[in-house]
């Protein structure tokens, strides 16, 4: 097997290339029209994705990060409020309540999707709770549905991260539509992802529109003068200009990364892996978009099947190896020991195999096939 080529994670630049000419003609409008900033490619890419969301507003900013730390500043959120958010989850869905100096109240997710526990949330409430942030992750959604009729009953506002879920959707409603606010990020690894750092937020809500695109631009109306707190945090034009040439070749990613996704489930059916293995769940209500194909290897043996992967030249990863509560930097959030068991055991038993778009059959043979030999492997050890 030495001499078979390896498979990567992520492989961006087979998605890049056959777009290169396309991509340099359009940085190269950018370069010619100066305008690096607020330039048309941002407008033109915002209403796209406001089309593709289905919703009447969206705005772009620096980072799906700051989408969310913007969401919440558009809110008012801040010393004294709660936002109910999942510990197993990236770091950004998290710091953002924290760096506004509002308190994260962790919720467990569901072994199946790994999204938030929409049962779990409403013990979770309290008259300090402003928000609930879900995030759609793998590319899957969350019971958004469900969540949505908890915000609306509460009077909680429902921010969407759906950094993961671009064009993903809960009965054909698309991620981004159902909340009051949706953030999207283009960082290179996502669905959409750009050359570097770039975010959008999503709302129906004029009002709060407006106030995204004010606290995203130093809270600035007219220039130099200051009518909130604002941060300064955009999409440039370059990012736009090389987003809106990928935007055009989404739909045939997304459907190529949910081919390899049924790919994955027959070939690891017929290998007879998926006794050793969980395989991933789709909720009937998603349209799962496959940021991320993601087993459970239970017993302990998830890092010895990282290893026996990495051995045989195959890229996988752990998505996520510590959850938000066992965190340093949220060592203060008061959090009941024992509150979280799924969280910690998906954090245990979690691997992230190669889904990307370009991948190629014969590759997800030879994952499979290496997959097989790490069981083989044991059972041989054991007679
Ligand atoms: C990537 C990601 C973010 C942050 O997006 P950036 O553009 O990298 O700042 C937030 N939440 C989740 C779930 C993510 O996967």
């Amino acid at each position: 097997m030495a001499d078979e080529p390896n498979v990567p994670l992520l492989d961006v630049g087979r998605g890049n290339a056959p777009l290169r000419q396309e991509m340099l003609a359009a940085i190269g409008e950018v370069i010619d029209s100066g305008r690096f900033l607020y330039g048309p490619d941002v407008s033109a890419l915002e209403n796209e994705i406001a089309t593709l969301s289905q919703v009447d507003h969206a705005i772009g900013c620096a980072s799906g990060s700051d989408a969310l730390l913007l969401a919440l500043m558009a809110l008012d959120i801040g010393p004294g409020d709660e936002v109910i958010v999942p510990s197993f989850t990236f770091f950004a869905s998290v710091s953002c309540i924290e760096r506004l100096g509002a308190k994260p109240v962790f919720v467990d997710i569901l072994p199946d999707t790994f999204n938030i526990n929409h049962r779990a949330i409403e013990a979770a409430i309290t008259p300090a709770t402003r928000a609930i942030i879900p995030v759609h992750l793998f590319g899957q959604c969350a019971a958004i549905d469900k969540i949505c009729q908890i915000g609306e009953k509460h009077g909680i506002a429902i921010i969407e991260d759906a950094a993961q879920a671009i064009a993903s959707a809960y009965h054909s409603r698309p991620a981004g539509s159902w909340g009051r606010i949706g953030c999207f990020s283009f960082y290179p690894t996502k669905n959409l992802g750009g050359m570097g750092d770039g975010g959008m937020m999503t709302t129906n809500d004029p009002q709060i529109a407006d106030r995204l695109r004010l606290l995203s631009s130093h809270g600035m109306r007219p220039r130099y003068h200051h009518r909130a707190l604002g941060i300064n945090s955009r999409l440039d034009t370059f990012q736009a200009a090389v987003l809106r040439v990928k935007l055009k070749h989404l739909p045939e990613a997304t459907v190529s990364r949910q081919k390899n996704a049924t790919r994955y489930r027959d070939m690891l059916q017929a290998a007879d892996l998926h006794k050793h293995f969980t395989l991933p769940k789709l909720d009937p209500n998603a349209y799962h978009v496959w940021n991320q194909y993601s087993i459970r290897v239970p017993d302990g043996q998830r890092d010895a099947v990282r290893e026996h992967l990495a051995s045989h030249g195959v890229g996988s990863e752990i998505y996520y190896p510590v959850p938000m509560h066992q965190q340093e930097c949220f060592a203060h959030v008061a959090v009941q020991p024992g509150s979280l068991p799924e969280t910690e055991r998906a954090a245990k038993e979690i691997l992230n195999l190669p889904i990307f778009p370009e991948l190629q059959e014969s590759e997800q043979e030879r994952v499979v096939s290496v997959l097989r030999g790490f069981f083989q492997g044991r059972q041989k050890a054991a007679a």
